[in-house]
């Protein structure tokens, strides 16, 4: 479900998460933080209690629900079932009672201003109402108008895509009102995640775009009245370079600013395109985002993933694109697409050893799956990565990769020079099947291994049939290519 505030459209769930009003704190039971509380939302459990069926509440229905163990509340004219939160709630259960089968909106606006209320409750969202339910009064509560909390918008339920695939086809619904749009996608894909959702917003229009099995959703809503379906191909959007910083002698990591009302989370081993305008033809070409490090501690992506992209580029002189890049000044503006890539989270969920090939700039689309697999695959035993590089001065985020090296011991990388100097002392040539078989070794016999493979087209070409020949399956190895 996403929760969009009409004025700024900020990231679906990415709002900071502030616990729910009270000015009096209560000692919380041991598991009941408000970190024990976000892993609850995300657990999958069905917190509503109504099986993900959003309904339209009477004022009757919710003045039935206004007990501890049964308690239903209206905020802003749409309805929440905090049962499962009581236990969580800082400001204690008695203070949510005060608002138990009733209209809380002004009660909780004046013990704390609700900024996260829709991100924290969003699976416990019930429905909306069907009339203005009956307000706790408060002395502040004169001051909101009562058309604030009229809903417009809600449609029926509407199908996005042809008619054809029915049980696997998402439907959706949404409502809005003065200062939030609700979206909500109806599909049977399990592990729906924000990365699959990608929402602009121009001009009172709102466009969500989502990825489920190969297939993108596009929603049109023209918010308040109409709603309209369109197919369309890459979408674009300006972003603002905010900052330009060295990484080697040639390669740079741009920094760019997404529109405000844009939710875009590139996921792991995915790509974006580049568009801009170069002696009166367009041009696009394809960048992988990184993270912003190689940090050992990543967690789950932040707030600053679907607000910005880091793109780590070498510039080429001679280039068509890149020079033009490099010409961007701070706060100059470019279009990016949305992600696309073959690559699925899937390939690596239970793996164990993962072999990393990269030349060049293709260390891209391994950052962020290191960042990934490290954090998130408890399987895994060994992540080595095979750097091939010209000379030393070329090595992207060397210190980086031998601090990761050091302070996880999964986590190996071997440095392969084709042109170093007599100094040094590690691995040099080019790939070979010689090479590989000395270095690309499983953990232990058939251990579940993924090998992944980027670099110029022939480097590529030539690691696969490389791996093939020495035994490695189709489905052990991945390249990323555009
Ligand atoms: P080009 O004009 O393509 O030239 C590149 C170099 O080749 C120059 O040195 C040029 O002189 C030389 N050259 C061009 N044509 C010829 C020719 N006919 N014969 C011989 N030499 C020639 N790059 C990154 O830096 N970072 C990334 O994250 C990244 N991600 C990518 C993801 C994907 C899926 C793919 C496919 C590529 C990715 N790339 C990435 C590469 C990127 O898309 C561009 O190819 C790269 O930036 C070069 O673009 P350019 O127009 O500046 O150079
Ligand atoms: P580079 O500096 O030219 O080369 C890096 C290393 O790869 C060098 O050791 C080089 O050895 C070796 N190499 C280059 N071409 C080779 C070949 N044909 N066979 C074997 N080894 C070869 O690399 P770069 O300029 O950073 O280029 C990176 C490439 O990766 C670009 O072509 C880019 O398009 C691609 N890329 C792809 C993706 C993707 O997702 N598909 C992402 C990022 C980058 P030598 O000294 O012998 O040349």
């Amino acid at each position: 479900m996403l929760n969009v505030p009409a004025q700024a459209f900020p990231a679906p769930g990415s709002q900071q998460r502030a616990a729910l009003g009270g000015r009096s704190k209560v000692p919380l039971k041991p598991g009941r933080s408000l970190m024990d509380w976000t892993r609850l939302t995300k657990s999958g459990k069905d917190l509503a209690g109504l099986k993900g069926q959003l309904i339209k509440v009477t004022e009757e229905e919710l003045a039935k629900h206004s007990k501890k163990d049964d308690c239903w509340i209206c905020i802003r004219g749409l309805v929440y079932n905090i049962t499962p939160y009581m236990e969580y709630h800082p400001g204690g259960e008695d203070e949510l009672m005060r608002a138990a089968g009733r209209d809380g909106t002004d009660l909780f606006d004046q013990v704390h201003r609700w900024v996260n209320y829709e991100s924290m409750l969003k699976e416990c969202l019930v429905g909306r109402m069907t009339l203005k339910p009956v307000a706790v009064t408060t002395e502040a509560c004169c001051a909101i108008s009562e058309e604030k909390r009229l809903l417009n918008g809600m449609l029926p339920k509407i199908k996005v895509l042809d008619s054809s695939s029915k049980d696997l086809t998402p439907s959706y619904e949404w409502f809005q009102t003065d200062y939030l749009v609700t979206v909500v996608i109806y599909t049977k894909q399990k592990g729906i995640n924000s990365e699959m959702v990608i929402v602009d917003h121009q001009d009172g229009k709102l466009r969500v775009d989502i990825i489920l099995r190969n297939y993108s959703y596009l929603l049109h809503i023209e918010l308040s009245y109409a709603v309209q379906e369109d197919i369309a191909g890459l979408y674009y959007r300006k972003c603002k370079l905010i900052s330009k910083t060295e990484v080697t002698h040639d390669t740079k990591l741009f920094c760019l600013m997404l529109p405000q009302s844009t939710h875009l989370q590139v996921p792991v081993g995915q790509h974006i395109f580049l568009k801009q305008i170069i002696a009166g033809t367009e041009i696009v070409k394809p960048y992988t985002p990184v993270s912003c490090s190689l940090k050992s501690d990543f967690k789950e992506p932040s707030h600053h993933d679907s607000t910005h992209l880091i793109l780590m580029i070498k510039i080429y002189p001679n280039g068509l694109f890149t020079p033009e890049l490099d010409h961007l000044q701070i706060g100059d503006c470019i279009s990016v697409s949305n992600s696309e890539g073959s690559f699925k989270k899937s390939q690596v969920q239970t793996l164990e050893d993962l072999f990393l090939l990269a030349a060049g700039t293709g260390f891209t689309p391994m950052v962020k799956l290191l960042n990934y697999v490290l954090t998130n695959v408890c399987s895994l035993r060994i992540a080595k990565l095979l750097f091939f590089n010209k000379t030393e001065d070329d090595i992207l985020w060397r210190s980086q990769l031998e601090e990761l090296a050091l302070q996880d011991k999964r986590f190996e990388v071997q440095f392969i020079l084709s042109e170093p100097t007599k100094e040094w002392m590690g691995k040099q040539g080019k790939i070979s099947s010689s090479l590989l078989s000395e270095l690309v070794k499983r953990s232990k016999k058939d251990s579940k291994t993924l090998i992944c493979v980027c670099g110029p087209a022939l480097f590529t070409e030539q690691g696969i049939r490389f791996l093939q020949d020495l035994g490695y399956s189709k489905e052990e190895i991945h390249s990323f290519t555009a």
